[in-house]
């Protein structure tokens, strides 16, 4: 597919690195924009589709199918080819980039226009016994794990008695307090005490949620005052607060944080932020000292001087993008931004590709929606507007229904929403999602080895008369099923 470096294309290649928010929303613009035969579009992604992350709380909750808060590449972006596999290296000047996929040997694709909407990563700290107790919330697969994870510990403690045993299965632990912390939290926890009413083996006193947030507030998304009401909450659902903390170490699961406070827990879920897709650092675009590509307002991607790289673009949590509204400071990294920045890359480069001026980004931030469980919300819109409790519950699933790509999407979510309020959620673990095969392979006759002697053949035993027909009625009903 790739053409050979150096022989002009008749047709310009757009490849978008990243097929998230700004992949799909950029892709999805220009091929609206310009037909087949004024440009050829090519997104790279490892995952076969688009997540729209602020509903990964209610995925974990059981509020929607995991599988509606996906968008897939193939039914969103029509008309765009895509490649599955990792970016591996970019070296924009020679306008080629390393794919390697899944399975097989890297490969180069050339192009002539680049966007760059790698995203993020989580950004961990060198924590003891972190790397292998933790588990980030970053992604779909994450959050079906968690909602497993925490339904199965409940599964587990409700046939154990040992104290100090279900106390630990029991005990779920979340680091970090901003946005996507604190609903993941509230969705968790309010899932759990759902679950445990049809425990009647574990009081709701049991379970154990405890935040673990290293600066003095939560939600630094929103007003104090807002911060202060979500907290507050939260208390009243018994949630142990533990702000200006860090975690010291979690091996084993025996968590030590830096207040000295010491306990045991299986489940410790990593939300404490994000930084720039490390892959960048394997790529000769300008970088700055978080490393985020380098934008100019245009999202164009531009030298520390303010030089415009020919033929780059880029925007998204991997992206410098000046914040027009408030001058001197940068673009949040959220997908309120993010799927406004890639349907304007989308327009700005088919106004470059038809050789016209492109225009700048600018986005006044509409505001902040949060669910903290079933019917319980906070947010804080145009600034001045703050709203609690269901209401903000209520603006935050009309904001993000809205929000999520594909009417196809936007309509199952809001079918699953209805057909749960009817019939009521579903809390049921499926733990051997996880090892699907562990009962076959326990099941499963190891083969002999190929020079073992082979095992006598031992003589047919006669059939056993046809019994059935012997059989009276009653002793054929004996007969175990
Ligand atoms: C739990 C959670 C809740 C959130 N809630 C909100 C909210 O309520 N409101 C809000 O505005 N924002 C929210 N956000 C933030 C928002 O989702 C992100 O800011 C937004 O998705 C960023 O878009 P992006 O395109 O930069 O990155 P992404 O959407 O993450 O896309 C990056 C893409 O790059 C791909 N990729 C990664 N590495 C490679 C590679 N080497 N090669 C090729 N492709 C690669 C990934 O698979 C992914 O598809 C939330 C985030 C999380 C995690």
């Amino acid at each position: 597919m790739p053409a050979p470096a150096g022989k002009p294309r008749k047709v310009p290649r757009v490849l978008v690195l990243g097929g998230g928010t700004v992949g799909l929303y950029s892709a999805r613009r220009l091929r609206r924009r310009l037909g087949k035969r004024e440009a050829a579009i090519v997104v790279v992604d490892p995952r076969p589709y688009m997540t729209y992350a602020p509903f990964l709380p209610e995925a974990a909750a059981g509020s929607i199918d995991p599988r509606n808060v996906v968008a897939p590449h193939r039914r969103a972006l029509k008309g765009v080819d895509v490649l599955q596999g990792h970016v591996t290296q970019i070296e924009h000047a020679a306008r080629r980039v390393e794919i390697t996929p899944v399975e097989g040997e890297p490969y180069w694709v050339t192009y002539d226009h680049l966007v760059v909407g790698l995203g993020s990563v989580a950004r961990t700290l060198p924590i003891p016994g972190l790397a292998e107790q933790g588990i980030g919330f970053k992604n779909v697969e994450e959050a079906i794990a968690l909602r497993n994870h925490v339904l199965g510990r409940i599964d587990v403690a409700a046939s154990t008695w040992d104290p100090e045993l279900r106390r630990r299965m029991l005990t779920f632990v979340f680091v970090g307090g901003g946005f996507a912390g604190i609903e993941a939290l509230g969705e968790v926890e309010d899932m759990a005490r759902y679950a445990v009413r049809k425990y009647k083996q574990i009081e709701q006193e049991e379970l154990r949620f405890v935040l673990v947030e290293g600066s003095p507030r939560i939600l630094p998304e929103v007003s104090e005052e807002l911060g202060g009401y979500t907290l507050e909450q939260l208390r009243k659902r018994d949630i142990e607060i533990f702000l200006s903390t860090f975690l010291s170490s979690c091996v084993d699961g025996h968590v030590v944080l830096s207040n000295k406070v010491e306990f045991d827990a299986e489940t410790i879920v990593w939300t404490a932020g994000v930084k720039a897709n490390p892959v960048l650092q394997q790529s000769d675009l300008p970088l700055d000292k978080l490393g985020r590509v380098i934008c100019n307002a245009y999202l164009q991607v531009t030298a520390e001087d303010g030089t415009v790289v020919a033929d780059a673009w880029a925007a998204g949590d991997c992206a410098a993008v000046p914040d027009l509204y408030n001058p001197g400071k940068f673009c949040p990294p959220n997908a309120q931004h993010a799927l406004r920045e890639g349907n304007h890359i989308g327009d700005n480069l088919a106004l470059v590709l038809r050789s016209a001026q492109p225009t700048e980004y600018k986005h006044r931030n509409v505001g902040a929606v949060a669910s903290l469980g079933m019917y319980k919300g906070v947010a804080q819109m145009f600034g001045r507007i703050k709203v609690r409790g269901f209401l903000a519950w209520v603006l935050h699933r009309t904001y993000h229904v809205f929000a999520m790509p594909t009417f196809n999407r936007k309509l199952r979510i809001a079918v699953g929403w209805t057909g749960s309020l009817l019939l009521r959620r579903e809390v049921v673990a499926l733990g051997s999602l996880h090892d699907p095969r562990a009962e076959f392979r326990a099941a499963s006759v190891p083969a002999a080895p190929k020079d073992a002697p082979a095992a006598p053949v031992a003589e047919a035993p006669a059939l056993p008369p046809q019994k059935a027909e012997k059989d009276s009625p009653a002793e054929r009903d004996a007969r175990p099923a």
